[in-house]
């Protein structure tokens, strides 16, 4: 039987992150593919050069269109934007017992732009979270989420141990934003008690955009495929590993994930 995912994000119009790198991903990974969109960025490889979110009732009647027809066995959020939206989908999901949900929680580009409003994040964190099958910080999203300073190892147990508290049922931690030249390390923590580290050698490469899109939507493939959450993880680790190594010198700026590495 074919598997279905829903992604719940932004459009990058450069074609390297929010809902393109996400159905690119669930395309390789073979799932089908559906979405509600949040907003809309004209955006490149250079960076963000617009945001236009949709209104919270258009993000409901996308979820409810792909929810009323498909079987959809795994859901992800990535770019929310705001607080009215992020509301909209929190009860929008309840509404359906949505499956698995995955959340990526997207807030600034890496060029900068707010991806999502600052009043947002508390609800991000307190009423999107408690859904969350996992969650998927980088370390500034964790510090945001966790309220909390992370520069050791010990603060990002403790900072997944917050977020663990917060309600999800798992967290992985994105290592990859700290100052270590070697590897690019990650931590998957559950709420049953599991934990383990993903270590991968480290890519010196500019051409890294949407690799966060690319590494959670990578992880709602195998959930939809039915695949548990620990092995999830690691094929996602797996496929943005060998996406980076492979990254393509598009555009003038920070070339995209290569999808068919
Ligand atoms: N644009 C959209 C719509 C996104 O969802 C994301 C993902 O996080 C980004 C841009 C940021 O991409 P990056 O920071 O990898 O350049």
């Amino acid at each position: 039987m074919t598997s279905v995912a829903l992604t719940i994000a932004g459009s990058d119009s450069g074609g390297g992150a929010g809902i393109q790198a996400d159905l690119k991903t669930f395309q390789e990974l073979g799932v089908f593919g559906t979405s509600a969109l949040t907003a809309v960025t004209a955006q490149n490889t250079l960076g963000v050069h617009g945001v236009y979110p949709l209104n919270a009732s258009e993000v409901e009647k996308q979820i409810c269109a792909v929810m009323d027809d498909f079987p959809v066995t795994a859901v992800k959020t990535g770019m929310l934007f705001s607080a009215e939206i992020i509301r909209e989908v929190v009860r929008t999901l309840k509404y359906y017992q949505a499956p698995a949900l995955i959340i990526d929680p997207v807030m600034i580009a890496k060029g900068g732009a707010s991806l999502l409003q600052n009043e947002a994040v508390k609800a991000l964190k307190e009423e999107l979270l408690p859904l969350a099958a996992i969650i998927t910080p980088n370390i500034p999203e964790a510090e945001l989420l966790a309220g909390m300073k992370i520069e050791t190892a010990m603060d990002i147990e403790k900072a997944a141990e917050l977020l663990l508290e917060a309600g999800a049922d798992a967290v992985v931690m994105k290592g990859g934003h700290l100052d270590n030249q070697e590897f690019a390390e990650d931590l998957f923590m559950s709420a049953s008690g599991k934990k383990f580290k993903l270590r991968s050698e480290r890519i010196h490469t500019k051409d890294t955009h949407g690799t966060g899109c690319t590494f959670s939507a990578a992880i709602t493939a195998s959930v939809a495929k039915g695949k548990r959450m620990e092995e999830a993880v690691r094929i996602a680790k797996d496929y943005i590993h060998v996406a980076i190594k492979e990254g393509l010198h598009l555009g003038k700026g920070h070339g995209p994930t290569n999808h068919w590495a």
